[in-house]
């Protein structure tokens, strides 16, 4: 029997993580009990030492990537989304509300600031964040540059003032995404979310109420109103993303274009980091991307989490991020010689710790199995490893090669949350630059935003939409009628090595869906060295075929031919191939 895989918990670590490991029969590193580098999950709630990636062996798995900090820390994803704005486009980088760091910026915020004063329009709201908190500590909203008062680096950015409300609350997505690996760019979006609402009704008289303009859940489980009923909303400030899925379904809603234009702003947000940092195919990250619908459906992105909370608050938390954990553990995609660590099935030690492993004992271990050499480096990607856990999941994977009606969940079974609140082998290389300075102009794109919304009232300028919880008329799609067995000989399509190259990584594990690479084109274009412009390009497509499905309901039988967008769809509970929703 293969040794038991082993974690270890920086500062004790998220009970809910500890829990399901141990569940899976995983084991806890405790030091002393065993050896330094006997382990294979590292988890950390912040960064790691640089020296943890360079020292890590094949066998190990950290939670982070060096890189991350770059969208992750308020300022930092500014900055990025500027310089991508300036080399691509703001048409395709407009899901970000203008923003300012201040106090470097103060200058051209007062510039915007006095814009609508000088043009004799309403002025607008303001909100400012510390760029080095989270949780909603130290932020606050303003209409007056007199109320502006900081004392630490602050970024200040267009308060999004007509959100989409539900039944009168202001509520954002907490969006879960995995980048596998940054080379080549791989990401996953979780099918299942939280939608996190503010406990009081939405109002713009009242700025300084943060129950009613934040929808942090650490702040709103304080609220006078956190416990009571709230109308069309439940007990508590979560649901989960099934049940908002099921109330867009009862509004009549197209959803299929709300979850693409999200997962186009997951990727053109990881892509102003991937192609700088060094290679780390060891390692994963879990982020939370904080979304926020306005009153026209527009997503918004606000923030990426670096460490999306993973203990449980109440029972729509832990309905997701249990299921969540355990997707993100199969996605890390151990193989049997990872259970090793090293070695021939080591021997717990109690009173004593294992000898070092040596930096290059492949001599000792030739002839076992087939275990890696153990370079002190980091491991080749083998994108192989990945597709096959995709077999392994044939129970995951059955749900969506059944037939293609979409399985809504009735309300009855969606969680409900009324009752509590809840939640290559080169070790590193020097940041690719290549892309930068190369002018590369690219025409302008409208990102027009289809009109998803068909039985949805739009209130008048200067309101915000506010939505009944109580309709109920289901809107089934036609997309999602097509075979099992199309299905599946369009899989096996996938999953066929391209041109002698290593096969596409799967396209779904657990309900983590595949969003990059999203075809053929972009898995090229990230294969080595990242293509950006033939990246752009590629969503530059997708989103025309996004605006051009607004008009034309797309169907099962659109010609097989389109081999290019071959990637699932993320969101629905079923999705359906994105060659089935959006015209090529
Ligand atoms: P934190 O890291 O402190 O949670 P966020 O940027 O997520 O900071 O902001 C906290 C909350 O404030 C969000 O969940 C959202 O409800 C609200 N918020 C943040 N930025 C905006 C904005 N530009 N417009 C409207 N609401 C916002």
């Amino acid at each position: 029997m293969a040794a038991a895989l082993v974690f270890r918990l920086h500062d004790g670590g998220p009970e809910l993580l500890r829990q399901v490991l141990l569940e899976r029969g995983w084991e806890e590193h405790h030091a002393g009990r065993r050896g330094q580098e006997d382990w294979n999950l590292y988890w950390r709630g912040a960064d790691f030492p640089i020296s943890e990636y360079r020292n890590l062996m094949p066998w190990q798995r950290l939670n982070h990537h060096p890189q991350s900090v770059g969208v992750t820390r308020k300022d930092r994803l500014e900055r990025n989304l500027r310089r991508m704005r300036a080399t691509f486009g703001s048409s395709l980088y407009d899901f970000s509300p203008a923003a300012f760091i201040l106090p470097n910026d103060f200058t051209r915020f007062l510039a915007e600031y006095y814009k609508p004063r000088l043009q004799g329009t309403p002025p607008l709201f303001w909100i400012c964040k510390p760029v080095g908190l989270s949780r909603g500590r130290g932020i606050f909203i303003f209409e007056k540059v007199r109320d502006l008062l900081y004392d630490c680096a602050v970024i200040v950015q267009k308060y999004i003032s007509e959100p989409l409300l539900i039944s009168g609350y202001k509520f954002d997505l907490r969006i879960y995404v995995c980048v596998k690996s940054f080379h080549p760019l791989i990401v996953y979006i979780h099918q299942e979310g939280l939608v996190r609402f503010a406990t009081e009704k939405y109002s713009q008289s009242s700025l300084q109420n943060p129950y009613i303009h934040l929808t942090n859940a650490s702040i709103n489980k304080l609220g006078p109103f956190y416990h009571a009923t709230k109308d069309g909303v439940g007990r508590g400030c979560k649901w989960t993303l099934s049940k908002f899925r099921h109330f867009l379904h009862s509004q009549n809603i197209n959803e299929l274009l709300l979850w693409q234009r999200i997962s186009n702003i997951v990727t053109l947000t990881l892509l102003t980091i991937a192609p700088s940092g060094p290679a780390c195919h060891n390692c994963v990250e879990l982020l939370g991307f904080d979304i926020l619908l306005d009153v026209t459906f527009k997503p918004w992105l606000l923030e990426v989490n670096h460490n999306p909370a993973l203990n449980p608050d109440c029972p729509a938390d832990l309905a997701v991020k249990k299921k969540l954990i355990g997707d993100l553990i199969d996605l890390m995609s151990y193989t049997c010689t990872d259970h090793l660590r090293g070695g021939a099935l080591l021997p717990k030690v109690s009173s004593h710790t294992l000898p070092r492993i040596q930096t290059r004992p492949e001599k000792s271990i030739q002839n076992k199995s087939s275990c890696h050499r153990h370079h002190r480096c980091l491991p080749p990607v083998h994108l192989d490893r990945t597709s096959r856990l995709i077999s392994a999941t044939s129970e995951t994977l059955h749900p969506i090669m059944g037939p293609h009606s979409r399985t809504i969940r009735s309300v009855s079974e969606v969680t409900h949350s009324q009752s509590e609140d809840e939640l290559s082998d080169v070790p590193s290389t020097l940041p690719d630059t290549s892309w930068r300075g190369q002018g590369l102009r690219c025409p302008d794109v409208t990102w027009r935003l289809p009109d998803i919304t068909h039985s949805v009232t739009v209130p008048s300028t200067g309101q915000a939409a506010n939505i009944s919880a109580n309709a109920n008329s289901l809107h089934l799609l036609s997309a999602n009628a097509r075979q099992e067995d199309s299905f599946v000989s369009r899989f096996k399509v996938v999953q066929t090595p391209l041109q002698g190259h290593a096969p596409p990584p799967p396209l779904r594990v657990g309900d983590f869906i595949r969003t990059f690479p999203f075809n053929m084109a972009t898995l090229k274009a990230s294969r080595r060295q990242l293509d950006l412009k033939a990246v752009m390009r590629e969503i530059r497509k997708l989103t025309r075929q996004l605006d051009a499905s607004q008009s034309t309901t797309m169907g099962p039988d659109i010609s097989d031919k389109q081999e290019d967008l071959d990637s699932l769809l993320w969101g629905p509970k079923d999705p359906p191939l994105l060659r089935h929703c959006f015209k090529a």
